[in-house]
């Protein structure tokens, strides 16, 4: 069966300002990032997630598959810096992973929302910046505002803090926006500015 395909300017993202990111005061000056490109907001809320919460986000989404890949990356890492990975399997550091990110998430007030607009989850990511801190481009938000490593989170044994997590993929994103949002809480509406960004013939500008 043809699956309908969403229109482009139509895609959707999560994102979540991380305990950090709310910490740092740096709410007003991450929504601007994302807002000021073009993107449009449906959906905000803050909130404690619990630890259960947290889990589901991780693990329901991306399944064993992300712990695998996560827990390569690890591994990965440890290789770079001439270690050994204390873990037998990927699996398994994916898991120490999968749980270090839940203890962090739930560590206190969060804010989810929802961004709209087009090919918004590489939009998105693009601004975010890649995980680790230190190798996160300049300009982005985890490069400008935060200082974390992978070397740093592995000797305390913990998550890296990098601010926000924004959805990977388009299905990630489908499969994340449930877990945070009832249907009711994500709206739709109109901006002036869609009509400058999307209106296919521009022909409304004129007198
Ligand atoms: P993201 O999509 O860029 O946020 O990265 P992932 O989906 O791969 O990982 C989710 C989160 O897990 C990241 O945002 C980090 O907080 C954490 N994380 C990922 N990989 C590692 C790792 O190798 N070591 C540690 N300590 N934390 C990690
Ligand atoms: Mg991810």
């Amino acid at each position: 069966m043809a699956e309908e395909k969403v229109h482009p300017k139509k895609e959707r993202t999560l994102v979540i300002i991380k305990p950090d990111g709310v910490q740092r005061t740096l709410i007003g000056e991450i929504i601007k990032r994302y807002e000021r490109v073009g993107l449009k907001m449906i959906a905000l809320k803050m909130m404690i997630p619990t630890e259960e919460m947290a889990v589901k986000h991780y693990y329901e989404v991306g399944g064993d598959a992300w712990l695998e890949e996560v827990g390569r990356k690890a591994a990965a890492s440890y290789e770079k810096k001439g270690m050994k990975s204390p873990f037998a399997t990927f699996k398994d550091n994916g898991i120490a992973i999968m749980n270090a990110n839940a203890k962090y998430l739930s560590s206190g007030p969060v804010i989810a929302m929802i961004w709209e607009g087009n090919q918004a989850v590489a939009l998105v990511r693009k601004i975010t910046g890649g995980t680790e801190p230190l190798s996160s481009d300049m300009g982005t938000i985890r490069g400008d505002f935060t200082l974390d490593t992978y070397q740093m989170a592995d000797v305390d044994q913990r998550s890296i803090r990098n601010l926000i997590h924004a959805s990977g993929l388009v299905e990630e994103a489908e499969k994340e926006i449930p877990i945070w949002f009832n249907e009711g809480e994500i709206l739709s509406y109109r901006l002036i500015q869609d009509e400058i960004l999307y209106d296919v013939n521009l022909d409304g500008i004129l007198e």
